[in-house]
């Protein structure tokens, strides 16, 4: 099992270069970059540096995050998001990263659950279809608040199983699981192979539908059911890659140093349970 590093734990209080150096120095296999962190990035440096610094270290680049609201764009929102998807495939061909997360929408008008999915559906396969001369995969994520709307994993694993693509697949998140789902009965029926990075993230004990992204914890100080989680994915003989993905804005305040230390110990001390090659 190989474990990531998503930018948005370090969010405001690092930039690309320094959460690479970290995240190497303290053992990440993998870095799932930010785009506002890779512009930044860029305006200093060159797409060579970035491969450069890939093919001297451990780490690895694994995941582009985020195309933010695919549902429902209108001209404009759709025209931007087409330029971040090319933005996206430029530098991952540059640096060999074939992975990016997109997300739900907040709703905008009152849509049914199939209006919803033959929405998404669409603009899934319009995306692929643009990363797949890229060889980029899409991971489609399950946003846990209400007014989202994909807002469970089995939600976001139909859009996907009817998109019928192999390069179209889904995140699993577990605070976002926890916060608007629970549904372990339907995690049980997905293709696991569909499930193309898992979000490690721990929330704290509210009802269905409180939880928001800055309720956050560190692998298992919170209340995230890790032990059914992972035995399901195990169970299907899931050992992808799980990507360290907070919010927290008392972390935030961190060293980006002891947010990333205490990041990859919390981690392995959770993962180690299920995957014994994770230490
Ligand atoms: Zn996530």
């Amino acid at each position: 099992m190989k474990l990531c590093f998503n930018e948005a734990t370090t969010k405001p209080n690092s930039n690309l270069e320094k959460d690479l150096l970290l995240c190497d120095r303290y053992g990440f296999d993998y870095i799932e970059m930010r785009i506002e962190k890779i512009k930044e990035y860029l305006a200093t440096h060159s797409l060579d540096d970035l491969k450069f610094f890939f093919e001297t270290h451990h780490i690895k680049p694994f995941c582009f995050n985020v195309l933010i609201g695919i549902l429902f764009c209108d001209d404009e929102k759709w025209a931007k998001m087409l330029e971040d998807m090319d933005f996206f495939c430029t530098v991952g061909d540059a640096i060999d990263c074939r992975l990016i997360v997109a997300t739900p929408s907040p709703d905008i008008d009152y849509c049914t659950v199939s209006e919803i999915k033959a929405e998404a559906v669409k603009r899934l396969h319009a995306l692929d279809a643009i990363g797949s001369k890229h060889q980029m995969k899409i991971a489609f994520e399950h946003v846990g608040v209400p007014h989202f709307n994909v807002n469970t994993f089995y939600q976001a694993y139909d859009i996907v199983a009817a998109c019928n693509s192999d390069s179209v697949g889904c995140v699993f998140d577990c605070a976002h699981f926890q916060h608007m789902d629970r549904r372990y009965d339907l995690l049980e029926k997905a293709d696991a192979s569909k499930i193309f990075i898992l979000h490690l993230d721990d929330t704290i004990d509210l009802h269905i539908g409180q939880g928001r992204d800055y309720h956050r914890v560190w692998p298992g100080d919170g209340v995230v059911d890790y032990d059914r989680i992972f035995n399901i994915l195990r169970g299907k003989g899931w050992d992808g890659v799980v990507s360290l993905e907070l919010f927290n804005p008392k972390y935030w305040e961190l060293d980006p140093e002891e947010a990333i230390r205490t990041g990859r110990e919390k981690s392995v001390k959770v993962l180690s349970k299920y995957f014994p090659d994770m230490k």
